[in-house]
């Protein structure tokens, strides 16, 4: 009988003799067993959040035949089929799936509650008309802007408060049209910026490949991409604003070839985190971030460098791309390599390097963190060079 347990033949052989009670027991326990593994998976799905701007009462820029919250919209939606019929380890959220008004702070904390990994928001440029030759795809995170231009993007974003109707007390007193509210972003290079960056420079890399005029990764202060916990882009779809790409923002071709892009940059920084998270490929990466970082730090306080680009491929020291820039390093992490300019302990030296020398040639430029060679908070970091002096 102990033999038959172990056997096919020994477990018919035990339904047999087993009441119907105990098969109902039996046949409970399996499904409960199952919906708990169910859940536990779920638990571990990637949460995306798609968040189409603008909608309702505001359509946010508009152009001689078509509203930018429509084409907004449609890119969304066309995203989120792609991410929902390729990715059956991904949930989708979406801020608005209509033509409905979504206040700013709303759509964070959709976010915010959904304990998302990555924040996609979707929007169109627009320029006034005499500029109406301006075109091309920007992807912005947040930060400070280093030129008027990115600033003028997150004023025209950010205005969408004014129709809000507690916008004082739900913003704190920021005025979206006075540059002096922008200042408080300088300092907001949380934890999530390199993930951003990433994220923002494979979206970039795909609208490239399909032909889109590639402006570039850019910061600036985006109210929605302050509110949010997770890693966060705001997608400039295009120029509303030229008549060429407003036809092409308008059809079926365009959107779709949008969308796919952003999904191709979606797969690869999503399997550049799972990579990391089920074969133990961090552990490596912070190896070699150690090898590259700095010199053996006795005493262990934070060193600071000036992050100038990242890239997917191996670029040359003596390359344009630096710009003229020596002496320039870099570390791996999460499967992009990033490139460094200067490092010092002196947190207000690394300041002045990058406004002196750094930020003319890289506007987007960001200041990052080691201790003990290993890639620290900056914010943490530049606390502890204050306390330590
Ligand atoms: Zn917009």
């Amino acid at each position: 009988m102990d033999k038959k347990i172990l056997t096919l033949h020994g477990f018919v052989y035990i339904m047999d003799r087993m009441n119907i009670f105990h098969k109902l027991i039996l046949f409970l326990s399996i499904l409960f067993l199952c919906i708990y593994v169910n859940a536990e998976t779920s638990n571990d799905r990637f949460v995306v959040v798609i968040d189409p701007g603008h909608g309702g009462n505001d359509p946010g820029a508009v152009g001689r035949k078509g509203k930018e919250k429509n084409i907004n919209l449609n890119v969304a939606t066309k995203l989120g089929k792609l991410i929902e019929r390729n990715c059956n380890d991904t949930k989708i959220v979406y801020t608005r799936k209509s033509d409905v008004f979504v206040p700013l702070h709303k759509r964070a904390d959709i976010a915010n509650s959904a304990k998302a990994n990555l924040f996609i928001s979707i929007h169109t440029n627009a320029v006034a008309r005499k500029n109406s030759h301006v075109r091309g795809t920007e992807t912005y995170t947040l930060g400070l802007h280093r030129t008027e231009e990115n600033l003028e993007v997150a004023k025209k974003e950010n205005s969408v408060i004014l129709i809000e109707d507690d916008y004082k007390q739900r913003y704190a007193g920021f005025n979206p049209n006075s540059s002096e509210s922008y200042i408080i972003f300088e300092f907001m290079q949380d934890k999530n910026m390199e993930q951003s960056v990433n994220f923002a420079t494979l979206i970039q890399k795909q609208f490239k490949d399909c032909n889109r005029v590639d402006k570039g990764v850019h910061q600036a202060g985006f109210l929605v991409l302050r509110e949010t916990s997770m890693p966060s882009v705001l997608v400039e779809l295009g120029y509303i604003s030229n008549p060429s790409e407003e036809t092409y923002l308008l059809s079926d071709k365009g959107t779709s070839e949008l969308a796919k892009a952003i999904f191709n940059a979606f797969l690869s920084y999503k399997n550049n985190i799972t990579q990391t998270k089920t074969t133990g490929i961090k552990k490596e990466t912070t190896k070699e971030t150690k090898a590259e970082a700095t010199k053996p730090d006795s005493n262990s306080k934070p060193v600071f460098k000036i992050q100038i680009l990242a890239s997917d491929k191996v670029i040359p020291a003596n390359s344009s791309q630096f710009k003229g820039l020596k002496n320039v390093s870099y570390y791996k992490e999460n499967g992009m390599i990033k490139y460094t300019y200067a490092e010092d302990e002196d947190y207000n030296r690394i300041l002045q390097i990058k406004r002196k020398t750094v930020d003319p040639k890289f506007k987007d430029a960001f200041i990052i963190a080691f201790k003990n060679g290993i890639k620290i908070n900056t914010n943490q970091a530049i606390k502890e060079f204050k306390n330590n002096k």
